[in-house]
């Protein structure tokens, strides 16, 4: 994290007129204009949006000059992993010999998709992500010195979501001081992220303490009643029971301001540290389940009810005598699958549109949140954030326009998680495809006998479902 302030510092390094220094002095022209993103000699490059090999061998024939105003040249690629092959390869021969006056620096979050031909001829450096308390810290000093007004439980929930980016937070904080008018609280906040509230959580596991399923059953209907994201709700509950668990095991981990604290203190003093654990599993499981059960909402109902079933000392638990637990696991119930149904909607929406190229993608990467007469807001995951700095976006309002026949204003907001995006529901159904054919593989007699028998193992990379629903290879 850092990465391209880091680029920056180098740059200035080598450029700054007192000479190549580790300390350039901020003050000469090259250092100045450097910071001021007006340096002729700094170029930089978001490769997630100049994939083509043909942006790369402009970029490469303009190294070959000297340069302008600096000593040195400096290319800075960000999100380089991006690049297509035959843009690495038009970048590999300069690489292998680069001109004296000419710098790259590559930055990624994912050096993995990067070939191994062109890191091997790079010199590494892995970077931290910055300390939530850190992010915290420097998110308070701007609110202060701008004097806006801030719940004390808002900024927590801007740093986690930021997952150690301080370019992240401060454009998070941003939009959270809009979308507050002016000032942060904690509930404008949830509302942009799309956070659950932690109350429908604490009630959630206050009722697995006292073994009642009722009132699980009941939190889960509340839920459904404001179409929240189970997705979202169980990927919640298991960042909550990990915080529980280190609140256990290491008690200092709770900040003395931590707005948190006596929630997190009293649900930590009733849960048994193993069925912590047993609740992380099964909420994992869960989640990752969601995607074949009938609908989220029994997903996530029978998520909780088998924490409840398979705690450790399971007794006098109250599912079966209280009636309500067998509805919501059965037929779908009328409030519930709104958000399930919306999801649908929107993916036959898309698939409508015509859209090609990375417009489609952009489309394929956006959840529904509302649409009426004359809006349409989506969202989009942090992650595939820069879909959002081509022309797509006018080319995604053109088509949303001619396909609902009417003039819209078509918003896209950034969220850390966009989990009822048409991509993301087709690549959790690969996954479970994936998963269950390797489970069938494991199975299977015949490879059973081989693995016991020969000692032969399965190499589960090799195995592909199989393409049609009816066979059972
Ligand atoms: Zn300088």
């Amino acid at each position: 994290m850092g990465k391209t302030t880091l680029a920056r510092i180098i740059a200035k390094a080598l450029n700054c007129e007192t000479g190549v220094t580790p300390t350039p002095c901020g003050r000469c022209a090259a250092c100045t204009e450097i910071d001021g993103g007006r340096f002729v000699d700094l170029l930089e490059l978001d490769a997630a949006s100049n994939t083509q090999v043909d942006n790369m061998r402009e970029l490469l024939e303009n190294a070959l000059y000297a340069p302008t105003a600096g000593r040195y040249k400096v290319y800075i690629i960000d999100e380089v992993h991006m690049l297509s092959r035959s843009a690495f390869n038009a970048m590999l021969k300069t690489l292998e010999e680069p001109p004296q006056h000419v710098k790259f620096i590559l930055a990624t979050t994912e050096p993995q998709r990067v070939p191994v031909t062109v890191l091997s001829r790079c010199l590494q450096f892995s970077l931290k992500r910055i300390p939530q308390q850190q992010i915290a810290g420097r998110l308070q000093h701007i609110l202060e010195a701008e004097g806006i007004r801030c719940e004390p439980a808002a900024l927590p929930l801007i740093t986690r979501a930021a997952q150690g980016s301080m370019r992240d937070a401060l454009s998070l904080l941003d939009q959270a001081i809009a979308h507050g008018g002016g000032s942060v609280t904690q509930e404008s906040v949830r509302a942009m992220l799309g956070v659950i509230g932690q109350d429908h959580l604490y009630s959630i596991l206050r009722a697995l303490a006292a073994r009642d399923g009722a009132a699980l059953v009941a939190e889960a209907e509340r839920m459904a009643e404001r179409s929240l994201s189970f997705d979202a709700a169980l990927q919640d509950l298991a960042s909550l029971l990990h915080r529980l668990s280190l609140a256990q095991a290491v008690p200092e981990t709770i900040g003395e301001d931590d707005p948190d604290r006596d929630t997190i203190s009293e649900l930590a003093g009733c849960i048994p540290a193993d069925d912590l654990q047993l609740h992380y599993q099964i909420a994992i499981q869960g989640r990752s389940d969601l995607g074949l059960a009938p609908d989220e909402q029994a997903g996530f109902t029978m998520t909780l009810l088998r924490m409840l079933a398979f705690a450790p000392a399971g007794q006098g638990a109250t599912v079966g005598a209280s009636g309500t637990a067998r509805g919501a696991g059965g037929p779908v119930p009328a409030a519930g699958p709104k958000k399930n149904r919306d999801d649908r909607d929107w993916q036959q929406t898309v698939d409508q549109l015509g859209l090609t190229g990375m417009a489609r993608v952009l489309a394929q990467h956006c959840e529904l949140v509302t649409r009426d007469a004359g809006r349409v807001e989506l969202r989009i995951a942090q992650a595939h954030q820069h879909l959002l700095d081509g022309p797509f976006q006018q080319r995604l309002k053109a088509a949303l326009e001619q396909h609902f026949g009417a003039s819209l204003r078509v918003t896209i907001q950034v969220v850390p998680d966009a989990s009822g995006a048409p991509a993301a529901i087709a690549d959790r159904g690969r996954q479970q495809r994936q998963e269950q054919a390797i489970a069938g593989i494991e199975r299977d007699p015949f490879v059973r006998e081989l693995v016991e028998g020969f000692d032969a193992r399965v190499i589960e990379s090799s195995i592909k479902p199989a393409p049609s629903s009816d066979g059972k290879q």
